[in-house]
């Protein structure tokens, strides 16, 4: 399939200003892009999308994703965790779901189910059931005792050797990215953000298991010391880090052509407007959240500054912040982190697409053809993107997952 994207604004992942331009796709690469008025002349055979001025831009990248939370903005659940099959269920919804909203890659955080994860993403890459770039994770692991965050069972053990056979049954299962919990979770047990659940021997362990298996670990840490353990065990990505100091800014700072960092405050913010009924009890949720917040106002712009990488994605999959909202982070890291609407817009794209090690995020020639057309201008204003009626075309790997536009043949 051949289509050309004529009379657009082409944003291209980026953090730079939109231009006129039109954008030709054969096959699942962008195979040519060309910005002015003079567009590109339609091949025989090629499907023509006249744009009508609106912005052609990469895919969006979320960095932190929970499919198995089940909460999407079709269908809440009350209950965190389900049943084997409605958890089936519920991750395959929400991966569509995910597409419909204009994600085309999504890096997953961890699963509340053993495989679930790896045989989605089979198959959506076998074209069964729709869904962006998944790359898969299994249970977060937590080492078992009742400090961690109880996230399941199954591979807890302590020391190295526990560590090494995790890796070990993970790489078999065909998942990408481990994700390890270094610290504790405040928002579930109060004051736990300072533990830590991991040794440096285990953490040097799982470096060393993950380099052999070809792994990629992420890690929810808080602390300067978390932040630590989860350098040592060679992560790619680091979330929240609310409580850093200086010295670990630096060191962050020192690494940001290795290291990724996503904040995760979509579930911050969500958690600060929810208001529960009675009988749920959300006061530690809230406080905790209010305090990283207030921190991360100041952190986040310091490492933006420090040319860290800094990606959206904000634990959606609550009830109270339901995968299908995920676009909201753009906004938070306007209005809270003082980012610009094209810095949120790359940090969505270009920077989560480096995350994925993939050829997408950006429009560029020869790259994977994930592209989003939408109604507006993002690059004026990131919240246009929260309404999915604004995507009047999204495309996944050169295919059109949806098409609101007439095409001339
Ligand atoms: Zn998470």
């Amino acid at each position: 399939m051949t289509t050309l994207f004529t009379n657009v604004r082409i944003f291209d992942g980026t953090p730079h200003a939109s231009r006129a331009g039109s954008v030709l796709v054969e096959g699942n690469r962008i195979a040519r892009v060309v910005y002015g008025d003079d567009p590109i002349t339609a091949p025989a055979a090629a499907q023509v999308i006249d744009g009508g001025g609106r912005t052609l831009m990469p895919g969006m990248v979320e960095a932190h994703c929970h499919l198995t939370w089940g909460s999407s903005v079709e269908q809440i659940y009350h209950a965190f965790i389900l049943p084997p099959e409605e958890l089936d269920t519920a991750a395959t919804r929400n991966a569509r779901v995910l597409l419909d909203h204009g994600f085309t890659s999504l890096w997953s955080a961890g699963a509340l189910g053993d495989g679930i994860e790896t045989r989605l993403a089979a198959r959506i890459a076998a074209g069964e059931v729709p869904g962006g770039r998944l790359i898969p994770s299994t249970l977060e692991r937590s080492p078992e005792g009742d400090e961690g965050v109880d996230t399941g069972d199954v591979f807890n053990g302590r020391g190295p050797e526990a560590m090494r056979a995790f890796m070990a049954y993970c790489a078999a299962e065909g998942v990408r990215a481990v994700k390890l919990v270094v610290s504790g979770e405040s928002a579930l047990k109060p004051g736990s953000h300072v533990d830590l659940l991991y040794t440096p021997e285990e953490m040097d362990a799982a470096r060393e298991a993950a380099a052999e298996h070809g792994l990629w670990i992420s890690c929810h840490a808080y602390t300067d010391a978390a932040v630590d353990l989860a350098l040592r065990a060679g992560a790619r990505i680091i979330y929240h880090a609310s409580y850093i100091g200086e010295a670990t800014i630096a060191r962050l700072a020192a690494l940001k052509d290795s290291v990724f960092y996503a904040p995760g405050c979509g579930v911050s913010i969500a958690a600060l407007e929810a208001s529960p009924p009675p009988h749920i009890d959300m006061s530690a949720m809230k406080h905790s959240a209010a305090e990283r917040m207030e921190l991360e106002r100041v952190l986040v712009p310091r490492l933006k500054a420090a040319g860290v990488r800094v990606l959206i994605g904000g634990d959606y999959g609550f009830p109270f912040n339901p995968n299908g909202r995920n676009a909201r982070d753009l906004a938070h890291f306007v209005e809270h982190f003082g980012f610009s609407p094209v810095e949120a817009l790359a940090a969505a794209t270009s920077l989560g697409g480096q995350l994925t090690g993939q050829q997408v995020g950006e429009v560029r020639e020869g790259w994977l053809a994930d592209l989003l057309l939408v109604d507006g201008d993002p690059t004026a204003d990131v919240t246009i993107l929260q309404d999915r009626n604004r995507l009047s075309a999204i495309m996944l790997d050169g295919r059109l997952h949806k098409l609101a536009l007439p095409v001339a043949a």
